[in-house]
């Protein structure tokens, strides 16, 4: 591990004062991810700024309905409200890591966490995420866990968060502050894909943070679910997640969100499932149709065609469940 300096930091503009001011300083907050990441030497920050004493770890519900996060609330999920308002996020959260993580990892850090390809975790394969314009080892390596949509000739890794997933499903917005002032950017446009540039990962710039993300009221957040599909049931990331939430009136969808996880580099908006629902009775019909449509596009790499068959299912089990 590279020796580093270590600050915590006192309020967010202290942490912003040091990221602006030193190339080198990176945010700590649990650390479940980081840590390890310099530990293995893929990460070797100069400065070490600590969030957790900036007073980020609020759960505040809205007057006008729709709650906030603060970016340092925990992953442990245990707020009964936000579990009755929001199953598919609480669902998400408990089915990652394990409970010790969970406790100590962070809104904001499981927003963050890296990728876990093989390839770009372990330093002496080429990896243009972690190196850009080194090449990509998992072109040619084991493909099985990697992307069915989105990738590039630069990079087909996964986004690995369970969280992100759900916050896709929920329209959630992500809170920044940086030196240049505040931003409300949606889930879906926060996470970017590999394009041309896989070493840039979201819309995150070098001096801002995470201070929370927002969940809308939504006419489908209360009838909402995860199902995640993984190699062992005691802890394991998503081969192929998928969290749903539908508004149904007088018997018929209004309204849905399917989003995909372990199939792209971003938590994955399906809109052909969702235009497969509204205007349709959730029966099994529809259900089938939904996770066909959710399927459709998918371009699968040497070894992970299986995961196209598994969106279908998880996309079926999950709506299903919620029927
Ligand atoms: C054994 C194991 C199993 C796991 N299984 C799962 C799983 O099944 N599903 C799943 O979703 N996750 C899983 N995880 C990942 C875990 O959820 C993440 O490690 C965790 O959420 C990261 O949060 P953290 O607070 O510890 O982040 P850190 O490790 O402290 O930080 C991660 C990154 O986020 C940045 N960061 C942190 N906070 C902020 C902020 N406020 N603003 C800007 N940048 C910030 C840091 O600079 C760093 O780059 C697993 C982890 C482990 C170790």
């Amino acid at each position: 591990m590279r020796p580093f300096h270590y600050t915590r930091a006192g309020d967010v503009a202290e942490a912003l004062r040091i990221l602006s001011q030193d190339e080198g300083a990176a945010l700590i907050a649990g650390g479940t991810d980081l840590v390890t990441l310099m530990r293995d030497g893929i990460s070797g920050p100069s400065h070490l700024v600590d969030v957790n004493g900036l007073g980020l770890d609020e759960v505040r519900w809205l007057p006008g309905g729709g709650v906030r996060l603060g970016a340092m609330c925990r992953n442990a999920a245990n707020d009964s409200r936000l579990r009755r308002a929001y199953p598919v996020l609480s669902e998400a959260l408990r089915s990652g890591a394990s409970p010790q993580i969970r406790n100590r990892a962070s809104v904001g850090g499981n927003l963050l966490q890296q990728t876990r390809c093989t390839y770009f975790r372990l330093p002496e394969f080429a990896c243009n995420r972690r190196n850009a314009g080194s090449g990509c080892s998992a072109l040619q390596g084991d493909s099985h866990a990697q992307a069915i949509f989105g990738a590039s000739s630069q990079c087909v890794a996964v986004h690995p968060s369970d969280f992100s997933v759900a916050l896709q499903a929920l329209d959630a917005v992500v809170l920044t502050e940086g030196t240049r002032g505040r931003r409300r950017i949606p889930v879906d446009q926060f996470f970017r894909l590999p394009g041309d540039t896989p070493q840039v990962t979201t819309e995150l710039r070098r001096d801002e943070l995470i201070v929370g993300v927002e969940l809308p009221d939504s006419p489908f957040a209360a009838r909402s679910h995860y199902v995640k599909f993984r190699e062992r049931a005691s802890y394991a990331f998503a081969l192929v997640s998928a969290a749903v939430a539908v508004e149904v009136r007088s018997g018929t969808v209004r309204s849905a969100r399917v989003a995909l996880g372990g199939v792209a580099a971003k938590p994955w908006r399906s809109q052909a499932a969702e235009e497969a629902l509204v205007g349709a009775r959730l029966n099994e019909e529809t259900i089938a149709a939904a996770g066909d449509a959710a399927a459709r596009g998918a371009q699968p790499q040497r070894h992970n065609a299986y995961k196209v068959e598994l969106v279908r299912r998880v996309v079926r089990q999950a709506l299903s469940e919620l029927g």
